[in-house]
């Protein structure tokens, strides 16, 4: 690759892409932002628009669309808008790589066709492998594609990979800082708020996954992305509840050996990894202290309490679209318990629930997939209806 490395940010405007945003401004030699991506918030992506300079950017709606194409301040840059325009922010010449950091299902599509495009990945967004894991890896390996994680505990997997042979694996360890409610009873559980969801000891980041860490369905999606990642079936990657957020995840080997990767939770640390793969560089995360720490515990995760990690145990093992369909509701129930139409305890019901409902099947296009990923939606709204009439 010649010159500088050009990037697309899919979610610019979102933790993941305003971290990656901070990285890139760091290294203005290395890397070229060609397009960026925001849903709703297009005061922001205004903002980036005008410090980066991109070719293409995209929001959500053509009424947005339209007040930025007005605007006299952004001169050079194109402004899309839609699914179409996702698509091309994607796939646009120029680009060497795309971080995909939309939230949710909404990721898949224009993440699917950056790797059909023979862009490389670096991958925030879970639910795209969640959904449709199969077909993403096998169309990444077609293309010669490298998927790079960015979650922090495939991050660490991956260092903790490197240079060792993959037929000594024996088993992959994610590490959880368990949430906000890793003390709480199942009679203190029905009443948390909002608020109290949302207030994340460790980890600042989006609303969605904030709830996700909060129920450990963050950590159920995770065990999913990691058996597409790593292609490590379900029963040889275990939890292990870490409340300081310091060992990121590790790997155990035949020999009894666990090779871990550690650092503080900052996630510029694993965006960097990813965006400049196989070098590392110094991006400004703090220094890990460990003698000022002073102490790491672990805990074995509570499925009783947290029963969202077990469903999506279940979800693995059930295969084909299940995974799709648990996330999907998983997504609902989420918007439900942030508008306060649900308490956080129905969150677990609702997957359960619409997971029980779904035969799975092999999806073989990403629009089955998506076709699924309805269905699953439509079902949760329902139960969610039903909850109600049954309170
Ligand atoms: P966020 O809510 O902060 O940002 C989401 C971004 O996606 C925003 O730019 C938003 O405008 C855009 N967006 C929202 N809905 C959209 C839609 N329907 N279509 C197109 N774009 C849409 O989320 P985040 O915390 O940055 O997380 C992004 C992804 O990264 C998630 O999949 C999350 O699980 C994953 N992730 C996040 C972190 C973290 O630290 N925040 C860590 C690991 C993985
Ligand atoms: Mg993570």
């Amino acid at each position: 690759m010649s010159g500088r490395k050009g990037i697309s940010i899919l979610g610019s405007t979102g933790s993941i892409g305003v971290n990656a945003l901070d990285v890139i401004d760091r290294y203005p030699d290395r890397f070229e932002v060609i397009g960026i991506t925001a849903w709703g918030n297009s005061t922001a992506l205004k903002a980036q628009i005008l410090r980066h300079r991109p070719k293409v950017a995209c929001v959500g709606s053509e009424e947005r669309a339209e007040k930025l194409r007005r605007d006299p301040e952004i001169k050079v840059t194109e402004i899309l808008h839609g699914i179409e325009g996702l698509l091309e922010v994607a796939t646009v010449a120029d680009v060497d790589m795309v971080v995909s950091a939309i939230v949710g299902s909404s990721g898949l599509m224009p993440t699917f066709a950056a790797v059909e495009a023979g862009k490389d990945i670096a991958l925030a967004n879970k639910e795209t492998l969640v959904a449709a894991g199969n077909l993403v890896m096998a169309e990444a390996y077609n293309k010669n594609v490298k998927v790079l994680p960015v979650d922090s505990e495939h991050s660490a997997i991956y260092q903790s990979l490197a240079g060792h042979r993959r037929d000594d694996v024996k088993k992959l360890i994610l590490t959880a800082s368990g949430g906000p409610f890793i003390r709480k009873s199942k009679e203190e559980l029905k009443k948390v708020t909002v608020k109290d969801a949302l207030n994340h000891p460790t980890w600042s980041m989006g609303n969605k996954i904030t709830i996700d860490s909060a129920t450990l369905m963050n950590k159920g999606l995770e065990v999913i992305e990691a058996k597409w990642l790593f292609d490590v079936s379900g029963d040889r990657i275990d939890v292990l509840v870490h409340p300081q957020s310091i060992i990121h995840s590790m790997v155990e080997y035949i020999d009894g050996s666990v090779v871990s990767q550690m650092g503080m939770p900052d996630m510029r640390g694993p965006i960097a990894y990813a965006l400049s793969y196989p070098e590392r560089l110094e991006v400004g995360t703090p220094v890990l202290d460990l003698g000022r720490i002073g102490k790491l515990t672990f805990e074995k995760p509570d499925l009783d309490r947290f029963p969202a990690l077990g469903l999506c145990y279940e979800a693995l093992e059930a295969g084909g679209t299940s995974p799709a369909v648990i996330s999907a509701a998983n997504e609902v129930a989420v918007d439900a318990f942030l508008a306060e139409k649900i308490k956080f305890v129905d969150i677990p019901v609702i997957m359960d629930r619409v997971l029980k409902a779904h035969t799975p099947v092999e999806a073989k296009t990403i629009e089955e997939v998506l076709r699924v990923d309805r269905w699953a939606r439509d079902e949760a709204a329902q139960v969610i209806k039903k909850l109600k009439n049954e309170e």
